[in-house]
């Protein structure tokens, strides 16, 4: 990386710090390749959805390439279990007989792809998690053996250690406004480059309105940066479709706000299980000495939005469907909660590849993002392929192509995926 007064130059130029954006530094530097800056108005990832998830990996999907994409990366976690917090304490999917048999033929697919997963009946159900004994309404359950939870933290500063011993760079407080192409030349970046660092409310602000022309920056605050770079990536998580606009080509996905609540129940220890996922849609799991629950309202108009609603959502969606599984759970405490961002496409699956669309030239933008509430568990393996594809010019490993934007525009749809909770 070059560096001049308000003048920047990098052979790649990747847009947002998150997990996404750290596994691409890394996957890049694993490909030989030294010059890769990655730039974020926080680091520290306070409003982003790395920093704001329920650390849940697993396998059990029911399209292939999102069981590629999470094996690949759970072998990953499982290698450096102890850097990333990995615990294979398996996910529990309970169903009620309107799921059962194609949850079982999902199983069918999980198994045949290498990937454990015991079937339960009720009373099998029982003995594994005793606590569960509400259960009249319940077919089965699966069991997802090598499924678990890790910490999102540790993982993400694993990939940036990684990336930075390979050459990589972090710049903090740059948040990215524009571009400018040319069909020879370089990729010109406007980049704002705040001078201190932002408070918790002011990231929260930029985060939410999205500024990206001069006017909304005030001279006091920081100064104007060009990068020039010869690729640039959009890994800017639900940020994507806004990063998109100013590079010139259409997103199709949508900025999600999801709750997740702490509870604590007086009598019950959790720590002995995984993630649990009742048919109604509430998951939940042991985090220290509370339960993590989380439910994705149907209802909730995208947007850029971290509210938490807490005891008013903790007792609309979490607590009802508890309530229906454990008598434990019949007097439950609400602790406290927050909010986050999914980044959703259309389809529910990540986008990845070559962003296409525009004034852009080829070969000069790449994206991976939307991962659709899977960015956690697929983040090694995403960074990777986009690796292999920017420098190898095709995937090596796994075969991303189907998750290319092209399936949108040219209709290339895929089967969308449905085990999204
Ligand atoms: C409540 C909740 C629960 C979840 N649970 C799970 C789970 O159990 N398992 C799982 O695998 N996934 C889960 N997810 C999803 C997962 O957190 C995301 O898929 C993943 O973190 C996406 O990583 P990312 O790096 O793409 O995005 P982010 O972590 O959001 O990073 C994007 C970065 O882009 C930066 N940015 C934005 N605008 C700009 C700009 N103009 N210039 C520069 N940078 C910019 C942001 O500051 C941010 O740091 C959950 C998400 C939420 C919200």
């Amino acid at each position: 990386m070059v560096r001049s007064a308000q003048h920047v130059s990098t052979e790649v130029l990747v847009i947002g710090g998150g997990l996404i954006g750290s596994a691409i530094a890394y996957g890049l530097v694993k490909q030989g390749l030294q010059d890769v800056l990655v730039i974020d108005p926080d680091l520290s990832g306070e409003w982003s959805s790395s920093e704001l998830n329920a650390g849940g990996v697993r396998g059990t999907w029911s399209q292939t390439v999102n069981l590629e994409l999470s094996k690949a990366s759970i072998d990953f976690f499982s290698l450096h279990a102890e850097q990333v917090g990995y615990r294979p304490c398996g996910y529990l999917w309970l169903h009620r007989p309107g799921t059962w048999d194609a949850a079982l033929r999902a199983r069918e697919m999980h198994v045949r792809h290498g990937w454990p997963v015991e079937v339960l009946d009720v009373e099998g159900i029982r003995q594994r998690v005793p606590f569960i004994d509400k259960t009249s309404d319940l077919a089965g359950g699966l069991f997802g053996v090598r499924d678990g939870l890790v910490n999102p933290n540790r993982l993400k500063e694993h990939f940036r250690e990684e990336a930075q011993r390979g050459g990589a760079k972090f710049m903090d407080g740059a948040y990215f406004c524009g571009a400018e192409f040319s069909e020879q030349g370089r990729v010109g970046v406007e980049v704002f480059r705040f001078a201190s660092g932002l408070s918790s409310i002011k990231k929260r602000e930029l985060l939410s309105r999205n500024p990206s022309t001069r006017g909304e920056f005030a001279t006091e605050d920081g100064d104007w940066i060009r990068i020039d770079t010869d690729r640039v990536v959009n890994a800017s998580g639900a940020w994507a479709p806004e990063v998109a606009r100013r590079l010139g080509y259409d997103c199709p996905s949508r900025p999600v706000r999801r709750q997740i609540s702490l509870f604590h129940a007086r009598d019950l220890d959790l720590t002995p299980y995984g993630m649990i996922i009742d048919p109604s849609g509430v998951y939940f799991h042991p985090e220290s000495i509370y339960g993590l629950s989380g439910f994705a309202n149907q209802g909730e108009n995208p947007g850029y939005r971290f509210d938490y609603e807490g005891d008013s959502f903790f007792e609309e969606w979490i607590w009802p469907a508890l309530y229906e599984r454990s008598t434990a759970f019949e007097s439950l405490r609400h602790v406290s909660g927050w909010a986050g961002l999914y980044e959703e496409s259309p389809d529910h699956h990540a986008i990845i590849g070559e962003a296409i669309g525009g004034v852009i030239p080829a070969g000069r933008v790449f994206e991976a993002h939307s991962f659709s509430g899977h960015g956690a568990m697929q983040s090694f393996a995403a960074g990777r392929g986009i690796a292999e594809r920017m420098v190898l010019g095709r995937y090596e490993t796994i075969e991303l192509e189907s998750l290319s934007a092209a399936r949108f525009r040219d209709g290339k749809n895929i089967p969308g995926e449905t085990w999204v909770i």
